[in-house]
């Protein structure tokens, strides 16, 4: 469905971004995977997405700095001619009550989870608009919608992007442009190990029983949601069918902000 198009995928040497990066590689389209993690693994992911008959190529791009972030597009458009598809998703956690909270952590989680996207859609969108084709896709979190005690700086971000998402929509409302983003609920990524562990430490339970008070406490169905269902959602964003499907949020949280 998406033969010859460009996906950059950012935050996707791990959990949630891979899931993306391989849905997007399934249905024929290039990408450009970007995060941390040691050389062999992000060679060894390259090499699988691959394996779907596409290419697939690495930036080291760090989403605290512009100048990085805007050579990443420069660099997808050199290499593969065109960007059609942005998925803006790399993103940290701090957990913390606001009077402890770090101003650095408060300034790298803003940085990296928001301001980041703002710089990434602001040099990708004349690209896009070339090709009058492009597909914009954040990825915010339940946290989008709803707050959570403790985590200020990623719910500010996250309400953020959200909002980010709506202007970007209208502003693209003419062009074959959409923007959207997709609101998860937990999925089982090292993002939320951390968490679980943290809290396993903090309450002296097995990290099962840290997994299960997790999910207990914010998500009806009990259940992860995998990185690959966030993957199909992106697929559908960038088909033909949401054309007209731009400016808003998607929930794939189990329930969690039903209440
Ligand atoms: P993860 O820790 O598995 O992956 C984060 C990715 O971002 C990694 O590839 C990491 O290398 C990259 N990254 C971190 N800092 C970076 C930086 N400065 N520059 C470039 N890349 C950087 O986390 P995840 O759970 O897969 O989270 C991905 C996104 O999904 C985040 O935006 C997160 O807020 C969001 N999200 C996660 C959940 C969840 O339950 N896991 C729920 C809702 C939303």
């Amino acid at each position: 469905m998406l033969k010859g198009k460009t996906a950059l995928v950012t935050g996707s040497t791990s959990g949630i971004g891979l899931g993306i990066a391989e849905e997007l590689a399934k249905n024929g389209c290039n990408i450009i995977i970007n995060g941390f993690g040691p050389e062999d693994v992000i060679n060894k992911i390259i090499l699988d997405l691959e394996k779907f008959g596409v290419k697939a190529s690495y930036s080291a791009a760090n989403m605290l700095n512009k100048a990085e972030i805007a050579g990443m597009i420069d660099e997808a458009v050199f290499k593969y001619g065109r960007l059609d598809i942005l998925v803006n998703n790399a993103g940290i956690q701090h957990v913390d009550s606001i009077e402890n909270f770090p101003d650095e952590k408060w300034d790298m989680v803003i940085a990296i989870n928001l301001s980041s996207s703002f710089h990434s859609i602001k040099h990708a969108l004349p690209h896009m608009k070339k090709n009058n084709w492009g597909r914009i896709i954040n990825i915010a979190s339940a946290h989008g919608k709803v707050g959570s005690a403790n985590k200020s700086a990623y719910v500010a971000a996250k309400h953020g992007i959200v909002g980010l998402t709506k202007v970007i929509g209208l502003e693209t409302a003419e062009i074959d442009i959409t923007c959207n983003a997709i609101c998860p609920g937990w999925v089982h990524t090292p993002l939320v190990q951390k968490q679980i562990e943290e809290k396993a430490a903090q309450k002296n339970i097995s990290i099962k029983q840290a997994e299960i008070d997790l999910l207990s406490e914010k998500q009806p169905s009990l259940k992860f949601v995998k990185s690959s269902d966030i993957g199909e959602m992106v697929v559908y964003l960038c088909s033909d069918g949401a054309a007209q499907v731009t400016g808003t949020e998607f929930s794939i949280d189990g329930g969690w902000t039903a209440r």
